[in-house]
């Protein structure tokens, strides 16, 4: 108020003065008014309130600059600086108003050697920018120096990220950081069993180096010696020299083998019999040397668990293996599962003990050879034919199976026949019990056919004669390694006890595919061989006549005339076992009498001789045609072997010499049908007999009446 009340008071003051000056006495001239013109602008970055126009010389016009956005006011073009003014007119006369951005400092630090390349991108300065302004900065170290990141006011920016891009919109403070390079050294190995993707080598510090280790197949990474981790894949960032072992280990699901045997120990324990040699897991190693294949080298080694392999109960297994050494090198390994070899471990010349032990061990502990866990008991034989591989004679006949001991041989059944041939014994098994027996020789495939023998448990071993009890078929004990590797058919064992000579022996059997044995096994004679003979298929063989009609009928087509035997006339007797007094099976009571036939049978003899079908000739017939030669044709015992009348008996005796009665001889009993080998041919002794080829006629004239034994 008090400088307007100034301004007025000049104002009035000039006035006067001007009236002073050009008043006139007369009437006065009014002065004329000057106008002025003046221009307001705002230059880049603002406005202004009033943009001027034309004023009366002396007037005032009042005006204020106001920036916008980043920008701040800085000058009029007249030099004033005040963004407000108050202009007084008195010419024509131009302003503009001047902005200018807003400008921010950035602020560079250093870690380290090296230096930042600032550029602008868009527009500004360095060090200080305008607000907007979008700097590159590139780090570029020094010689030796590797530039590490970025730290302070970079936003969202990746730290590690060269060159970036800074958008200035604020005072900013960034370091650059620089690390002095160093060389490290990466060192890598690896246990057995695997690989790593690189193998090392020369870095810078702070490099990042990613290593994988790969395991081989059957074995696994168990993790890193040298770094904390047990990923197969390590990201390393390397500031220092590192020794790295990538650890493998083999997939076991037992017993590392290494770990428990060595040659050194195999071979020092050969002295000693029956030997555990090491345990494991309830497997004891056994080494015996009562196998035969010491001799050779060879070592055997047993395992034995009660409830997999070996001996439980009356369950009989056996897993085995077998090291044949060479020059104190192993040459072999023998793998037996259930005495069936099913693998061969060789060791080539450049290769080491422990490679083929490794291998070996390898195997067993991934086919789950050991496994504990995964026993499954098959609990049914499937029916078949099965063909014994093998037995071990084992333990006294009053002994239980539990007393297996290592100390056992074992060997192949070694049936042989009078040829010398070698058999191969085969069981039929039917609903889980042996309901056949046969042991076949070569010369039998000539028949093309045979017999099973027996039923039940219960045979004779036509060999030693000696009954035999089937005394147990074994339940199959398999773990999933058989399951995998084995046919289930494969294979069993069977107990058999042989009373008489006190010994129990395990038969190892492998099923087999009746196809393979080209052979017939029939369960019955009916209608083959002497059953479908023209003269002995009319026997009845419950009716003893029946059987003096065909040997009437026999002797006639081998050119022997018997027409004159009166049927009416023959006698046969059965008498009970209870009153037999007898050593003989039969008897023949009239030989040399012509007129009278007398037979007289033990009774167990003809029941069980008469029962057709079981045998290729059924025994009642074989019997009766000895019994008939003597009565009938009225012969004698010849000590020959390989006759119908082959027999011994002491008074009288008859021989062709005193080495006849020692040699060993076939009775009728060892013959059958068509044999192949005339000493056991029946047709070919019947034809001997008829035409009395190396026969003794009884002596009618001395031994008359008296009766012929068998
Ligand atoms: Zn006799």
């Amino acid at each position: 108020m008090k400088k307007l009340l100034y301004l007025l008071v000049i104002s009035l003051l000039a006035y006067s003065c001007s009236s002073d000056e050009t008043s006139t006495p007369v009437t006065p001239v009014p002065a004329p008014i000057v106008k002025y013109t003046i221009t307001l602008s705002a230059g880049e970055g603002g406005t202004v309130s009033t943009t001027g126009g034309e004023y009366e010389a002396g007037q005032t016009v009042n005006v204020t600059a106001t920036p916008q956005g980043e920008y701040v006011f800085t000058s009029w073009s007249d030099g004033n600086t005040n963004a407000t003014r108050t202009i007084t007119i008195g010419s024509n006369s131009t302003l503009t108003a001047n902005f200018e951005k807003r400008k921010y400092a950035l602020t560079l630090n250093f870690e380290g050697e090296g230096e930042v390349i600032e550029e602008i991108v868009n527009a500004g300065r360095t060090t200080e920018y305008d607000s907007g302004t979008t700097v590159k900065l590139t780090a570029q170290p020094e010689d030796e120096w590797l530039f590490t990141g970025w730290s302070g006011d970079i936003g969202v920016i990746d730290p590690t990220e060269n060159p970036i891009q800074l958008t200035i919109t604020e005072p900013k403070t960034l370091t650059a950081n620089f690390k002095k390079i160093e060389y490290f050294t990466l060192t890598v190995s690896t246990t057995l069993g695997g690989e790593t993707s690189i193998s090392g080598g020369t870095y810078q510090n702070g490099e990042t180096v990613i290593i994988i280790a790969i395991p081989k197949e059957g074995y696994r990474f168990i993790g890193w010696e040298g770094y904390d981790s047990e990923e197969t894949s390590l990201s390393l960032n390397i500031e220092s020299d590192i020794n790295l072992l990538a650890k493998f280990e083999a997939i076991y699901n037992g017993v590392n083998l290494l770990n428990l045997l060595s040659l050194s120990e195999i071979k020092s324990n050969l002295d000693s019999e029956c030997l555990i040699l090491t345990n494991y897991n309830d497997f004891n190693f056994f080494i015996s040397n009562s196998q035969p294949y010491i001799n050779e080298g060879g070592v055997f080694l047993r395992t034995i668990r009660p409830d997999l392999v070996g001996w439980s109960g009356s369950d009989v297994t056996g897993n085995y293996f077998y090291f044949m050494f060479e020059n104190n090198n192993l040459k072999y390994i023998d793998v037996y599962l259930n005495r069936s070899r099913i693998k061969i471990f060789y060791r080539s010349d450049y290769q080491s003990n422990e490679k083929i032990l490794d291998d070996f061990t390898y195997y067993l502990n991934n086919t789950s050879f050991f496994s504990q866990t995964k026993d499954i008991k098959i609990s049914s034989i499937k029916d078949g034919i099965y063909k014994s591989t093998g037995y071990i004679k084992q333990i006294n006949y009053s002994q239980s199976i539990e007393n297996f001991d290592c100390i056992n041989s074992f060997n192949k059944g070694d049936w042989r026949n009078h040829l010398n041939e070698k058999g191969d014994e085969y069981f039929k098994i039917t609903n889980g019990t042996v309901t056949g027996r046969v042991v076949i020789y070569p010369s039998d495939y000539e028949k093309g056919q045979m017999l099973w023998q027996f039923d039940n448990y219960f045979y004779t071993d036509p060999f030693t004669g000696n009954s035999r009890d089937i005394v147990k078929i074994n339940e199959e004990i398999i773990d999933d390694f058989t399951i995998n590797r084995l046919n289930l058919d494969n294979p069993i064992s069977l107990i058999i006890g042989d009373q008489t000579s006190n010994i129990k022996e395990l038969n190892l059997l492998k099923k087999i595919d009746p196809n393979e044995l080209n052979i017939n096994l029939v369960n019955s004679y009916e209608g083959y061989g002497f059953y479908a003979d023209e003269i002995y298929s009319n026997i009845d063989f419950n009716d003893p006549k029946s059987y003096v009609e065909a040997f009437i009928n026999d002797a006639s087509r081998n050119g022997v005339d018997l027409s004159y035997v009166n049927l009416d006339n023959f006698v046969f007797n059965i008498i009970p076992d209870t009153e037999w007094t007898s050593d003989a099976a039969a008897y023949a009571s009239k030989p040399c009498d012509n007129n009278q036939i007398e037979i007289t049978f033990k009774q167990s003899v003809w029941e069980t001789g008469k029962i057709p079908y079981k045998s290729e000739i059924p025994n009642s017939v074989k019997l009766m045609w000895h019994e008939l030669g003597h009565d009938i044709l009225n012969l004698d015992h010849v000590c020959l072997g390989d006759h119908i009348m082959s027999g011994r008996h002491q008074d009288p005796k008859i021989v062709y010499s005193t080495a006849d009665c020692e040699e060993e001889y076939i009775t009728v009993y060892g013959m059958t049908w068509e044999n192949s080998d005339s000493r056991k041919n029946f047709q070919r002794a019947v034809s001997d007999m008829f035409t009395g080829y190396e026969q003794i006629k009884f002596d009618c004239q001395t031994g008359k009446g008296n009766t012929i034994l068998y």
